[in-house]
């Protein structure tokens, strides 16, 4: 038979060990799970009831790709109030999820031979859509520890070029924690300016910040920057797959285009849930909030106390650290880990194009039991 076609996935060898940790930490008893991007709170209860009577209401059907209408009414008024973005309903375009968003955006603006530019590490999916735009060149530019995992302009105008056509922003970042200054971010948007680029910022932690505050590239330039958000990280709503796309009206009728053959449009259910997430009350996403910030720092105390180095995530809610001391790379540490000490963990690898020696851990578990995990993390340090 003829091979099938190479898709975007990462290589064998790093499926696998993703693979083993989830497999083996599922049915090991007592394993602390710390590997995980999902919110470990349930969806607000005022949501679960407005999908519900949705669904009895008869809202079960196709919508318009572009999502309802009063939905995209209450994300114009979240963009202004939360975002400062003065946007119409015409900008926005509904998705099934962020990933989804993201996607039907890079479909949109990308051609055979157009370059993206990908931070590093970074959200492994980024790099695995643009390997499925035909003839898409993916280029990276680090996030290194040394720069509290910040961009640097300079590595980036070292790395664009003529075919560069997308440069991907993301802060809050996952998996780094890294929340860019509004300074920043404006330079960000100055140097897509000046090769003429677009900037696809993609925000879903965009109200997981601890300190300092969260800066929409968009409000630097509303004409080149497409804002992808969602609201798994923010209601809790990862199952719910839904997130949303905001353009410049041509971009936006691009990116409707690019949803439609793709999903036909995001859930209705879904999409009436998120209504009654934008207009219900907004302390579920200030208390989960605040129990991540809290963890971050108990997490933080176990790490200095065991003279971990880490650079402080100021939003999202995952801490990236070295484990070079133990003298494996990430794989390895990760597999070891979970073999003797029973902690699953995201192997860096699995989030940069590169080998290293950094793992991930989210912050999105009880506490008491991420305490107890980085104990062990630690102990095998030692
Ligand atoms: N972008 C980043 C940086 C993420 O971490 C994730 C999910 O983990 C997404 C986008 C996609 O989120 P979703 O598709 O659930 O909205």
């Amino acid at each position: 038979m003829k091979p099938i076609a190479r898709g975007p996935s990462i290589t064998v060898a790093k499926r696998a060990a993703i693979e083993k940790i989830k497999e083996v930490s599922s049915r090991t008893p007592g394993a602390i799970r710390l590997e995980s991007g999902v919110p470990d709170f349930p969806t607000p209860e005022h949501i679960i009831e407005a999908a519900s009577k949705a669904a009895r209401g008869g809202f079960t059907k196709y919508t318009l790709s572009a999502g309802f209408l009063t939905l995209r009414e209450l994300i114009a008024d979240k963009l202004a109030r939360v975002n400062k973005l003065q946007v119409t309903p015409d900008n926005v375009t509904v998705a099934a999820g962020g990933a989804n968003a993201i996607a039907a955006t890079l479909i949109a603006l990308v051609d055979n031979g157009d370059e993206v530019l990908v931070p590093d590490p970074a959200w492994p999916c980024y790099a695995e859509q643009i390997r499925c735009i035909p003839g898409a060149v993916l280029k990276t530019y680090s996030l290194a520890f040394e720069r509290g995992f910040l961009p640097d302009i300079a590595e980036l105008e070292e790395r664009v070029s003529d075919r560069t056509k997308v440069l991907i922003v993301n802060s809050p970042s996952n998996p780094l924690g890294a929340v860019f200054p509004g300074d920043l971010i404006r330079e960000l948007v100055e140097f897509a300016q000046r090769h003429d680029l677009y900037l696809l910022s993609d925000e879903p932690y965009e109200e997981l910040v601890f300190e300092g505050e969260h800066v929409s590239a968009a409000t630097f330039d509303s004409e080149r920057v497409v804002s992808c958000f969602s609201f798994s990280k923010t209601y809790a709503m990862t199952g719910w797959r839904l997130g949303y796309a905001v353009a410049p009206k041509e971009i936006s009728n691009a990116i409707t285009l690019t949803v439609l053959p793709l999903v036909s449009c995001a859930t209705s259910v879904s999409q009436k849930a998120g209504e009654a997430a934008l207009s219900g009350p907004q302390d579920c996403v200030r208390i989960m909030r605040d129990s991540y910030r809290d963890r971050r720092d108990a997490a933080i105390g176990v790490l200095a106390k065991h003279g971990v180095p880490v650079c402080e995530p100021k939003g999202a809610f995952y801490l990236w650290f070295d484990i070079s001391r133990s003298g494996l790379g990430s794989t390895d540490f990760a597999l070891r880990l979970l073999e003797e000490k029973q902690v699953a963990v995201r192997p860096g690898d699995r989030l940069s194009e590169y080998p290293n020696s950094y793992v991930r851990v989210s912050l999105a578990t009880e506490k008491g039991a991420l305490i107890e995990g980085l104990e062990r993390i630690c102990s095998l340090l030692e």
